[in-house]
């Protein structure tokens, strides 16, 4: 009898994080499960990028907001 068991791991599925630059240090929230690659809004690098699904946090988190 085959059992679901994919839904007992729960995914987190939309977390807002509190990300700092760590190219000029501006403080931004992002979208933790973005679809698109998130910039930094002063410098514009890359602080998440997504990798068809699953994003990827190419910067210093300080705090994750549920
Ligand atoms: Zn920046």
């Amino acid at each position: 009898m085959p059992k679901k068991i994919k839904d007992l791991v729960p995914q987190p599925k939309s977390r807002f994080l509190r990300v700092k630059c760590l190219n000029c240090g501006n403080i931004q929230i992002i979208f933790g499960c973005s679809a698109i690659d998130v910039n930094c809004l002063i410098c514009g690098k890359v602080l998440l990028q997504s990798t068809g699904g699953k994003a990827r946090i190419l910067t210093k988190i300080l705090e994750v907001l549920s």
